[in-house]
């Protein structure tokens, strides 16, 4: 991409402003008087170019990028390609390195180790309003004694865009969003989505070829975090930009992504497709984060003829193997049977559409998702069985072993 890429809406004084912490913003002003609102630009910086209009998002490359401090390694040589345009969520657990890879890519933290490029240019050494991004933040960081309007072209007014070019973006923004009525309102007399609506129309017009976003709908309750995912996916599909999102919600990644990168103890345990991590999980953690409830994992040992659930007598779920093997099955592959692996119901609960039982098998819990609403009693006898191949992995390093042809053949119905 071109060195058009000057779009210094990061709006994000601080590394972390608490949730509906609005005073935070100015306060950080007041103590960074260098501070303009747009990406830490200094104020005596002559005003940068105007970019041009979305056209197509650009590329964004992590390349063995490290970061550490003295007590902590957040990323340790992660790579990530996200392609033009695509939709791609960082997922993982509180602390695995999500916002520390967001802020190395706006450039709101510095890589200790590798290299980082947009549109492929090298973007490592350059500050956020030069690298043509726009940044959501989950506290949405809405200046409080701003109106509405005021707060979408703050970043585009301290840029000195032109009049008319503020007022046509604002226009599209504010029409996309549906909050035409709201213009002339401060933040605090919105409500949470609301907010989060300002927030996005500041990434809207800013007109960058990429979109990040930390967390934006964790402050909202579960209705409304819907509604916005909907319409963030249709907004990122609608501009074209490339979108690079933050999230611990696996199924706001699984319902959002093109690319899931899963980061644990800031490594990348995988980056795939949702479908392609939810169907073959590179690692048990990566089998036990994804789907809802996740995935059932036993320990297996072997008896007779091939391995079974430790501490049962059967049916054998896959051939011999060696070493300490962990056995994987989705509780929506599970379903109920007058024979396969014996279990004793330990507790249901209803769903609605379905129940998920859980049942005791040897010294392990597997969860079935059956349909509609079953009634079985506590201690219930059950069987259970599955036509899916079941996962494997090692025990010790966790990652997945070989599919295996042969083992559902034992637990068919
Ligand atoms: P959460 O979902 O809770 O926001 P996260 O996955 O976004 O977590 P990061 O905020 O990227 O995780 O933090 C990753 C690790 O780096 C954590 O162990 C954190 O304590 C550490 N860390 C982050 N920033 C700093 C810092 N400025 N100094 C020291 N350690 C830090």
């Amino acid at each position: 991409m071109s060195s058009d890429l000057q779009s210094p809406d990061v709006i994000q004084p601080t590394r972390r402003v608490a949730v509906g912490a609005l005073a935070a913003v100015p306060s950080l002003v007041t103590l960074n008087p260098s501070y303009d609102g747009i990406g830490c630009m200094p104020r005596d910086q002559p005003p940068l170019p105007t970019p041009r209009p979305h056209a197509a998002g650009a590329s964004v490359r992590l390349i063995d990028v490290s970061r550490h401090w003295a007590t902590a390694k957040a990323l340790d040589c992660i790579s990530i390609n996200v392609a033009p345009g695509s939709f791609t969520v960082l997922l993982g657990p509180s602390g695995c390195g999500k916002t520390t890879c967001l802020r190395i890519v706006a450039g709101l933290e510095t890589a200790t180790e590798g290299r980082v490029e947009i549109g492929g240019r090298d973007v490592t050494r350059l500050p956020p309003a030069a690298r043509g991004v726009a940044m959501v933040f989950q506290s949405y960081a809405l200046f409080p004694h701003l109106n509405v309007a005021e707060n979408i072209i703050f970043g585009l007014k301290a840029r000195h865009v032109p009049a008319a070019e503020k007022s046509r973006r604002l226009t599209r923004a504010v029409e996309m969003l549906g909050i035409g009525h709201l213009l002339d309102r401060k933040p605090g007399q919105l409500s949470g989505g609301q907010q989060q609506r300002v927030a996005l129309g500041r990434a809207i017009v800013a007109e960058a070829p990429v979109c990040l976003m930390d967390e934006p709908l964790s402050n909202l309750d579960a209705q409304l975090r819907a509604d916005m995912r909907r319409e963030i996916l249709a907004l990122q599909r609608r501009l074209g930009i490339t979108m690079l999102y933050v999230t611990h919600d696996q199924t706001e990644a699984m319902g959002m992504a093109d690319q899931i990168v899963l980061l644990r103890d800031g490594h990348i345990e995988q980056d795939a497709a949702p479908e392609a991590i939810y169907a073959q999980p590179a690692t048990s953690f990566a089998a036990s984060f994804i789907g809802t409830p996740p995935m059932n994992l036993f320990p297996l040992e072997q008896r007779g003829s091939g391995m079974v659930i430790r501490g049962t007598d059967g049916p054998v779920l896959a051939p011999p193997m060696d070493g300490d093997l962990v056995g994987g099955i989705r509780p929506e592959s599970l379903r109920a049977s007058s024979h396969g692996i014996a279990a004793r119901v330990r507790h249901a609960e209803y769903l609605g559409a379905d129940t998920v039982v859980a049942c005791a098998a040897g010294a392990s819990t597997l969860l079935a998702r059956l349909p509609g609403r079953v009634i079985l009693p506590d201690g219930a006898p059950v069987h259970l069985v599955t036509d899916e191949p079941i996962h494997l992995f090692d025990a010790a390093s966790g990652c997945r072993m070989p599919n295996i042809a042969t083992a559902k053949e034992s637990v068919r119905a």
